[in-house]
């Protein structure tokens, strides 16, 4: 669960990270009285949990109480990345002299977490990181010893850091243990014109697997998620994850979407998405499921891939034929139905014989066909 940046300088400032004083509003008449508590000039940030705010116009200054009021009202309702910003932030405006960018993540490829640092950070940490590797440096954090007085030295001499950040350094580490996340993010940690280091913007993800000591940032679980779709198929009750390929992808069973995942990577397509259906099948969740996979625009063709057990094929096709009353199917669809009552299923889908829907009895055969469909459209 990724964290608004006004949570993660909450999560911050609990570690005695400096941060400047602010406040949250959802309304803009609030951003002026807001702004007079906080001195007459302010930074008005839109709160939305995608990074890339600034570039978008999404962080602006006002000068004072009634321009932080405009301003609140240009940026609430904005699109960022299609995030609506539901609420502002109000920030004490800061005199950079230095942009730094600091970061810990879990590396689930090197199997440890990784300490990521610059002292260029900033808007344009990408564009540094893509163009000079060499200004961004990595190094491996041992979770067992964490981040100690000579691994912060360690980490700041690597980045060209100055000493002052040392306890920044050892104070975020604490965030990443302690709040239970995967990534601890701020970009930009900045010196000030007096000297001092404060985090001036955060992002933090906290693991799922301890939702249950994190229960004060649990918003109901109605929040939109990090990706569109996701909150969508979440709000449906759908196991959805969005992935960056063009194969939409259904099965039943989180073993056989995992090994269909795989099938489809092997026959040369990626795969758009994870979506179990789970036992059961019912024709609405097959609509649910259709229609979030069709809303993507990434998706060129969709596989569905289920082996009869519990839930019998017949039943299965039933539910995609229902589905097909209710969803406009705009892309090709490959069905490959298998084990219990697979004869009667395919007989089902055969009968309703819609021009997109198309039959392939092995999943090596389907997938290849879903491939070739995606990688023609
Ligand atoms: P992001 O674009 O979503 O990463 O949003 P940030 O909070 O990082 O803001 C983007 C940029 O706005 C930062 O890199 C800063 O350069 C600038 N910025 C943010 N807050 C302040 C501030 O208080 N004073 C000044 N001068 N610049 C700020
Ligand atoms: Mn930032």
């Amino acid at each position: 669960m990724d964290l608004y940046e006004h949570q993660a300088r909450q999560l911050f400032a609990e570690h005695g990270i400096a941060v400047p004083e602010a406040e949250v509003v959802a309304l803009a008449r609030e951003a002026r009285s807001a702004a007079e508590r906080l001195g007459g000039r302010v930074v008005v940030k839109a709160q939305v949990r995608t990074g890339g705010r600034g570039k978008a116009g999404g962080v602006r200054l006002a000068a004072d109480p009634a321009a932080a009021e405009l301003t609140a009202r240009h940026i609430l309702g904005m699109d960022i990345k299609g995030h609506t910003v539901r609420k502002v932030m109000l920030a004490q405006p800061v005199d950079i002299k230095a942009e730094f960018y600091v970061s810990y993540v879990l590396d689930r490829a090197a199997g440890a977490f990784l300490a990521i640092a610059s002292a260029e950070g900033g808007t344009e940490i990408e564009e540094v990181a893509a163009t000079r590797p060499e200004a961004v440096a990595r190094i491996p954090v041992d979770p067992a010893n964490g981040v100690t007085e000579a691994k912060a030295a360690e980490i700041a001499a690597a980045a060209g850091l100055p000493p002052p950040t040392l306890p920044v350094l050892r104070a975020l580490w604490q965030v990443l243990i302690r709040e239970d996340a995967l990534l601890v993010e701020v970009n930009p940690l900045v010196r000030t014109a007096e000297g001092l280091i404060l985090a001036l913007d955060g992002k933090v993800t906290l693991d799922d697997n301890a939702r249950f000591r994190n229960g004060r940032w649990d918003n109901g679980g109605t929040e939109p998620g990090a990706d569109p779709l996701e909150a969508t198929a979440a709000a449906k009750g759908l196991n959805y994850v969005k992935l960056d390929g063009e194969v939409g992808v259904i099965g039943n069973g989180a073993g056989l979407v995992m090994s269909t995942l795989d099938v489809v990577a092997g026959c040369g397509a990626r795969p758009a998405d994870f979506l179990d259906i789970g036992g059961g099948a019912s024709a609405q969740v097959m609509a649910d499921g259709l229609s979030v996979i069709l809303s993507d625009p990434a998706v060129k063709s969709v596989f569905v891939n289920v082996f009869g057990g519990i839930t019998a094929c017949d039943a299965v096709a039933d539910g995609i034929v229902q589905a097909l009353e209710t969803v406009r199917l705009t892309k090709p669809l490959v069905v490959r139905l298998d084990g219990n009552s697979a004869a009667r299923g395919r007989e089902i889908l055969a009968e309703r014989a819609h021009p997109l829907v198309e039959q392939v009895t092995t999943m090596d055969g389907a997938a290849k066909r879903a491939a070739v469909l995606a990688n023609a459209g």
